[in-house]
């Protein structure tokens, strides 16, 4: 904490003279195996909050169970590390009722796109003004080794000793076929910039954004990510001024690079399933569609007061 917040706190409670470094943001320590990419990412969102100057009282973070769930206790933002699969419920509550502060939701793949599969798509839907980050591993790893729906065909997991016998499912390509879908993005754990920048752009969208992050786990998928990260040419990146942005030493290292308007929903659906290299970036992003938060904000049949009254009346009716 700087010297002006911990001055701020102690004389006269919460002032926004607060600067808050990267360290203001750090929780407890981090219980992950070495190497995990979930300590990378967790960098990142604290560098994003750092330089988004986000206020830790009015910034919350939301998870459900997994390995990566264990998010909010790293933080010292407020928290909720809720149940399976509930992760964007919870924060849809959160948002709907407190529009006035930040919400993230941090999710592991079992989590989004499994037990948590039916409140995916319609958070999707409802177009809240948040961040759903999807910290994608291809495992179960809490529950050491079983088969999560983005495992690769034939990977063998503890569920599946002779391998898994299903084709994964594509989280992004899934996001972009629902309605009302605003924002799509996937970055990787260990390019820090990319990861800076995605997060910073999902933050800054008006809706809600999806992030899915290809994440390391060292522990059950040794090595899984090792030709990604040794070859940048098994990336795509995508590129455009609408796009991630990266400073010109960053980009250079993508040999592999596709200019892509992300308001090009046709073009953004071909490389989210496309063979070959991996796109990252910024698949598709419209600000111009309906939000449910701005309708509960605005109360239409649904304020406090008008709830209340209802409440009252239906209790009402059990009088004697
Ligand atoms: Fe990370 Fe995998 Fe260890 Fe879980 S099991 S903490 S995902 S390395």
């Amino acid at each position: 904490m700087s010297e002006t917040m911990a001055c701020s706190l102690l004389s006269c409670g919460y002032e926004d003279d607060r600067v808050f470094e990267m360290d203001d943001y750090a929780g407890a320590i981090a219980r992950w195996c070495p190497g995990c990419g979930d300590h990378a990412i967790l960098a990142g969102v604290e560098r994003l909050l750092a330089a988004e100057q986000l206020k830790p009282e009015r910034t919350m973070f939301v998870s459900g169970i997994g390995c990566s769930s264990r998010f909010p206790h790293y933080l010292t933002t407020y928290g909720f590390h809720g149940i399976h699969g509930r992760a964007l419920p919870l924060a849809t509550g959160i948002k709907l009722v407190r529009p006035d502060l930040d919400v993230f939701v941090v999710m592991g793949d079992g989590d989004c796109c499994s037990i948590g599969a039916g409140h995916w798509i319609h958070a999707i839907r409802y177009n809240v003004n948040m961040v759903a980050l999807l910290l994608d591993n291809n495992i179960y790893g809490l529950t050491k080794n079983q088969t999560s729906p983005t495992s690769a065909l034939g990977r063998k997991t503890n569920t599946h000793p002779r391998g898994a016998l299903l084709q994964p499912v594509n989280p992004v390509q899934t996001t972009l076929g629902v309605a009302n879908v605003s924002f799509v993005a996937r970055t990787v754990d260990w390019n820090p910039p990319h990861l800076f920048a995605t997060l910073q752009a999902a933050h800054r969208h008006q809706g809600l954004s999806f992030v899915q992050i290809l994440q390391r786990c060292p522990h059950y998928k040794a090595g899984v990510h090792d030709p990604l990260q040794s070859d940048p040419s098994q990336l795509l990146l995508m590129t455009h001024p609408e796009g991630i942005q990266l400073e010109d030493s960053i980009q250079k290292i993508f040999k592999n690079q596709q200019e892509h308007d992300p308001s090009d929903m046709d073009t953004a659906r071909e490389l989210a399933g496309g063979e070959g290299a991996i796109a990252i970036g910024l698949f598709y992003r419209d600000q111009l569609l309906d939000r449910y938060d701005q309708y509960t904000a605005a109360g239409i049949a649904t304020s406090r007061d008008e709830k209340i009254a209802a409440l009252n009346a239906e209790l009402s009716s059990y009088q004697i």
